[in-house]
């Protein structure tokens, strides 16, 4: 495992209970974060990247800026039968990172749509990608026998698989990822600002500020490199949503409440959308 966090920690943990005949091996920039994956028993030992040419599997869970950089050598440093596969939650640059490599057909580009605000060792869970889909790209470029043993693996877990292009995949989870955590920075921020001045407003926060701002609790060293890499989607769907909020303002400051109430009872459409993941 590169990376022992939420993800990848995640991953060893439903790995291990499914083979527990497994040995793994973690990989990481802190000691600390090594040794907290020791102590929670999420991994065996701990490696080092001349390690990799005994490995049969690597999973690279580490942001994705630093995955961009890493995956090359990775790549240069495994044997020929080994399976590599990530978990960034952009596509596009990975998949360019390593598209002439040597070792491409042994690296499987994945993104598991599973996860919580939580990270490093210490947020790690078991089942969490039980039922969850994992979004696998340019399946093609994989060597078929290891793309099988991904396929086997992932099914073992309980996830799903499903195929994109890395340019689709980008375009669509802007949308339905990147703009969720931005859309709650934000509003985490302006509620922030308020309370400087207004001490009692975390009082009063129910239940329906806190799942709407709960995402805004996620690593901003994980955020910061997704943004980066998927800049122009993610700018394009920041434009469609401020107009969103502009229009709803309008209709506020002409006390248009049969339009607001329209635009919000058009939006109860997404029950049907979202029935059965929540
Ligand atoms: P995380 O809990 O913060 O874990 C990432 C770990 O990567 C950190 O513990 C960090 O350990 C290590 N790391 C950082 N830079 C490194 C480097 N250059 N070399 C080796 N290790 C390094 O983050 P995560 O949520 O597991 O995310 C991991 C990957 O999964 C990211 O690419 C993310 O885009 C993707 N992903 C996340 C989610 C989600 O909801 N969180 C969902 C799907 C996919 P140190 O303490 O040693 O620096």
């Amino acid at each position: 495992m590169i990376g022992v966090g939420l993800i990848g920690g995640s991953f060893a943990i439903d790995i291990k209970k499914k083979y527990p005949e497994v040995v793994i091996h973690g990989i990481s920039r802190k000691e600390a974060t090594l040794k907290k994956a020791l102590e929670l028993n999420i991994i065996d030992k701990k490696a080092t990247l001349e390690d990799l040419i005994n490995a049969d599997l690597v999973i690279v869970s580490i942001p994705v800026d630093a995955t961009v950089k890493l995956l090359p050598t990775i790549l240069d440093k495994i044997s020929d039968h080994t399976l590599v596969v990530d978990a960034g939650s952009t596509k596009e640059a990975i998949c360019k990172a390593v598209e002439h490599h040597p070792k491409r057909r042994n690296f499987l580009a994945c993104h598991p749509i599973a996860g919580t605000e939580k990270s490093g060792p210490s947020a790690a869970i078991a089942g969490l990608y039980v039922g969850k889909t994992n979004i696998i790209c340019e399946v093609e470029k994989t060597t078929f026998k290891l793309q099988e043993k991904a396929l086997q693996l992932f099914t073992d877990i309980g996830m799903r698989i499903r195929y994109m292009d890395p340019v689709s995949h980008d375009k669509h989870i802007a949308y339905v990822s990147h703009l969720s955590h931005i859309s709650a920075f934000m509003l985490g921020k302006t509620v922030i600002n308020k309370e400087k001045n207004e001490r009692d407003i975390f009082d009063m926060a129910g239940s329906g500020f806190a799942s709407t701002v709960r995402l805004a609790k996620s690593s901003p060293a994980m955020w910061t490199p997704i943004f980066k890499q998927n800049k122009e989607n993610v700018v394009e769907t920041l434009e469609e949503y401020i107009n969103n909020l502009q229009h709803f303002k309008e209709l506020m400051q002409q006390d248009n409440f049969s339009e607001i109430f329209n635009e919000m009872e058009n939006t109860n459409y997404i029950k049907q959308i979202l029935n059965g993941i929540n």
